[in-house]
C-alpha cells in the first residue's frame, strides 16, 4: 500500500487486513449503513471533539489533523493539552486495553512529535465509567514500539492480491462479510 495510512485503519488491519479496503469503498458518509451499534457509540464518543466542544482553551488541541512523514500516517488527534503535554484518546467504554488502542495513540504521539509538540503522557479515557488508563510512551515500552513499527511496515507492504483469510470465526463476526470476496464464512452464498 503506497498511500498514507489512516490512523483509524490500524485497529481494523489487526483484525483483518482486507477490511481496510472497505473503508476506502464506503467512506465516512455511508457509516450508518454498515456500522454496528458499538461502532456507532464509539464514533459518537468523538463527536464533541470533532465539533470542537471539548474546551475553548487555546492550550487544548481538539480533533486537529496530524501527519507523520516518518511513518506515512495521517489522521486526527482526540485531545492534546499543549501546556502539560497530555495526549488523550477517548473511547465510549474500555473493557480491555487492546494493542490497537495503543498503536492508535502511538501514531498520534509520533505525528505530534514530528509537528513539534512535546508529548509527556498518553492517556486512554473510558467515557461510560469515567476511567483513565495511562499508556507508556513508545520510548518507555520498546516491545510495543517495535510491534507498532512492524504493524506500520506490514500495512505499507500489504498486497490484497496475495491475501486470504483463513479464520472463519473472524469472517462470521465481520461487518464487511456480505460484501467481501475474501470471506471464508461457511454460509457465504
Ligand atoms: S469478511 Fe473475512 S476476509 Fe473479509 S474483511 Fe471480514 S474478516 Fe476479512
Amino acid at each position: 500500500m503506497e498511500e498514507n495510512i489512516l490512523i483509524s485503519y490500524l485497529n481494523d488491519f489487526i483484525f483483518c487486513p482486507a477490511s481496510i479496503y472497505f473503508h476506502n469503498l464506503y467512506g465516512d458518509l455511508e457509516k450508518k449503513l454498515y456500522q454496528t451499534t458499538d461502532q456507532i457509540k464509539g464514533s459518537n464518543a468523538h463527536k464533541n471533539v470533532d465539533n470542537r466542544k471539548y474546551s475553548s482553551s487555546k492550550n487544548i488541541l481538539q480533533g486537529i489533523d496530524i501527519y507523520s512523514e516518518e511513518f506515512k500516517i495521517q489522521g486526527k488527534i482526540d485531545v492534546f493539552n499543549i501546556s502539560n503535554g497530555v495526549l488523550i484518546e477517548r473511547k465510549n467504554k474500555i473493557t480491555e486495553i487492546y494493542d490497537g488502542y495503543i498503536f492508535q495513540v502511538y501514531a498520534q504521539y509520533y505525528a505530534l512529535t514530528e509537528m513539534g509538540y512535546k508529548v509527556n503522557r498518553i492517556r486512554l479515557h473510558s467515557m461510560e465509567d469515567n476511567k483513565n488508563y495511562e499508556i507508556d510512551l513508545p520510548k518507555n515500552n520498546e516491545k510495543m514500539d517495535i510491534k507498532f513499527r512492524n504493524l506500520i511496515r506490514s500495512i505499507h507492504e500489504f498486497d490484497i492480491e496475495n491475501f486470504s483469510q483463513n479464520n472463519i470465526k473472524k469472517c462470521e463476526k465481520c461487518i464487511y462479510e456480505p460484501s467481501c470476496d475474501r470471506s471464508k464464512y461457511a454460509n457465504k452464498t
